[in-house]
């Protein structure tokens, strides 16, 4: 272990808490040392991919280099000094007891495993621990209760609406929104074109090789194609803001036409790729939503209002609302599973290797990127997912090791929630399944696949049509009274009972044989 230097307080910095504008760093005090810990527990809770962990782990190395150079002292502790320690709280005790701390404080962690690891640390440590804000989120913890109250389905965009007022974020001065309309949902549903160019991604070239070697030399089991030596993803404010830069001029004006768009052409398309810099608090979401906002006040001609706002609502709403129902429904959260869903996750989650081209693509650049769009995450796999009936549990384990932007608080509810239904309905009104011809109509996959996207049964039929009317029918009981579903039913009814059981026999098929689908 390398020397600990003596400090009156020790400040605990986690690795998604790299905020460089927090209160804390204001100015330097000589009696106050930051902790800033590659830890053991954190590249193991779950089978990261490795580009996820190396990221982290660049971030905090930048993050604290950044902080020494402004003046603060640091004590930057890298796996081989922390692989003896079998807990955070271990590594605490160890640490404070030899620099003779008084005093430990740390920002309010965003996932509740920790919470409950430092609240419990702290009420049996022998010196004084306090919490303290983070400073990120826009809405403020404490009113998480009351925005969020448990006796109630929450809607997001009831959430939204009363966010954009609060924060008078596209609003008018009338008190109506920018535009006349909350919502520009219709017009940002387009395939796309392929005379549309798509700018190549904005990436980096971050050297991660010594932290390649001390994954390897401690044992920390991976997933993901890359072994690459450098990395794509940014490490640091400075890169981070240059990748908000370059999403409000480059692709910000078509974010929202192809927001729901699948292409094989491009691995993000029009997508800002920031959700790792926001997770790791490297930006702020008040910074990013103004750039955006104060972009379209500059020229409004040359940035559609359904694009801002369509980027807004992503980041104003959906992921201000995701940690707002984490935190007001978690430990219960985590545990749910409504639909009684049980199957194993087919083994091609984790090799790519299915000849359903849509998967393929979906799997195989998140296993090259460790990066899926929405669309990828909630219609592509996780509809797969969903429609075969797999275990949320082994649903949220994959989704949380495999992006580099996954963190409990934001993947739990989108996937367990949102994706998976097992909520029950707290988040979605309805359960997100489609057939293959959704897939179809948003993306350019169906037309090289090995399976035929009309046909409904059959050899070589789409597996999504055959399982998504075999979900349909499983869950009939519950979902049929809802109006907005109602209708697929008088669909199914039509059909005559021949055509039913062709389909439903070859999503028996497909079920027993998922892994080789
Ligand atoms: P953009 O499309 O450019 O959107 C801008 C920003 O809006 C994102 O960076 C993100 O911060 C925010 N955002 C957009 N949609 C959501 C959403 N549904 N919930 C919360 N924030 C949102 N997002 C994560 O940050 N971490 C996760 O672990 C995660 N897991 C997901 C799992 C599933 C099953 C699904 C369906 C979605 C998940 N999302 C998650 C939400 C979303 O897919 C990602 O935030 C987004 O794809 C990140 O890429 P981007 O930065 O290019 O996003
Ligand atoms: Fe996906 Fe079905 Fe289209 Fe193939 S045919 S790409 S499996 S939706």
């Amino acid at each position: 272990m390398v020397d600990i230097p003596d400090c009156k307080t020790l400040r605990l910095v986690l690795g998604d808490q790299l905020n460089r504008q927090h209160p804390w760093f204001e100015s330097s005090d000589p009696d106050v040392l930051y902790l800033v810990a590659e830890l053991p527990q954190e590249s193991t809770y779950v089978r990261h991919h490795v580009q996820k962990i190396a990221a982290f782990f660049a971030a905090m190395q930048a993050f604290a280099s950044d902080l020494e150079e402004r003046g603060h002292r640091v004590l930057h502790l890298t796996l081989d000094e922390t692989a003896e320690f079998d807990d955070l709280p271990g590594l605490l005790d160890f640490i404070t007891e030899q620099a003779g701390a008084e005093q430990v404080e740390y920002q309010r962690p965003d996932e509740y495993r920790l919470v409950k690891q430092l609240s419990t640390w702290a009420r049996q440590a022998e010196l004084t621990v306090t919490c303290c804000r983070s400073h990120h989120f826009l809405l403020p913890f404490a009113d998480i209760e009351q925005a969020f109250p448990d006796d109630k389905s929450q809607r997001m965009e009831h959430f939204y609406r009363r966010m954009r007022r609060r924060f008078d974020i596209l609003m008018e001065k009338d008190g109506k929104p920018a535009g006349g309309q909350w919502n520009f949902d219709p017009e940002n549903r387009k395939r796309l074109p392929d005379d549309v160019e798509v700018p190549d991604a904005l990436v980096f070239d971050n050297p991660i090789k010594p932290i390649l070697q001390r994954l390897g030399d401690h044992g920390i089991k991976t997933l993901g194609h890359s072994d690459a030596e450098s990395l794509p993803w940014p490490i640091d404010r400075r890169q981070s803001l240059q990748l908000l830069d370059y999403f409000v001029d480059c692709l910000l004006p078509r974010f929202g036409d192809y927001q729901d768009a699948l292409s094989g052409r491009h691995w993000a398309l029009f997508h800002s790729r920031l959700s790792f810099s926001l997770n790791t608090k490297m930006l702020s979401p008040e910074e990013v939503i103004r750039r955006a906002t104060d972009a379209w006040g500059d020229d409004p001609d040359s940035i559609p209002l359904s694009s801002v706002e369509g980027f807004v609502r992503q980041i104003l709403g959906w992921r201000e609302f995701m940690r707002g129902i984490y935190w007001s429904r978690m430990p219960g959260y985590a545990a749910l599973n409504q639909l009684e869903h049980e199957r194993p996750l087919p083994e091609f989650y984790w090799t790519g290797e299915t000849r359903m081209n849509c998967m393929s693509q979906a799997i195989n650049q998140s296993l090259d990127h460790a990066y899926a769009h929405h669309i990828q995450r909630l219609m592509v796999t996780g509809n797969f997912a969903l429609l075969a009936g797999v275990d949320p549990d082994r649903v949220d384990q994959w989704y949380l090791g495999i992006y580099i932007d996954a963190i409990e608080w934001v993947e739990m509810p989108n996937t367990r929630g949102m994706s998976q239904f097992a909520d029950g309905g707290i988040i979605a009104s309805k359960p997100y399944v489609s057939s293959g011809n959704y897939i179809k109509r948003m993306g350019d996959h169906c037309k090289s696949c090995h399976y035929k996207v009309s046909a409904r049964s059959g050899d070589r039929s789409c597996p999504f049509n055959s399982l998504y009317w075999h979900f349909m029918q499983r869950h009939r009981d519950w979902q049929e009274s809802n109006a907005r579903v109602g209708m697929i039913y008088r669909n199914w009814d039509r059909m005559g009972s021949s055509r039913q059981n062709a389909i439903l026999q070859t999503a028996d098929d497909y079920l027993q044989n998922i892994d080789s689908l």
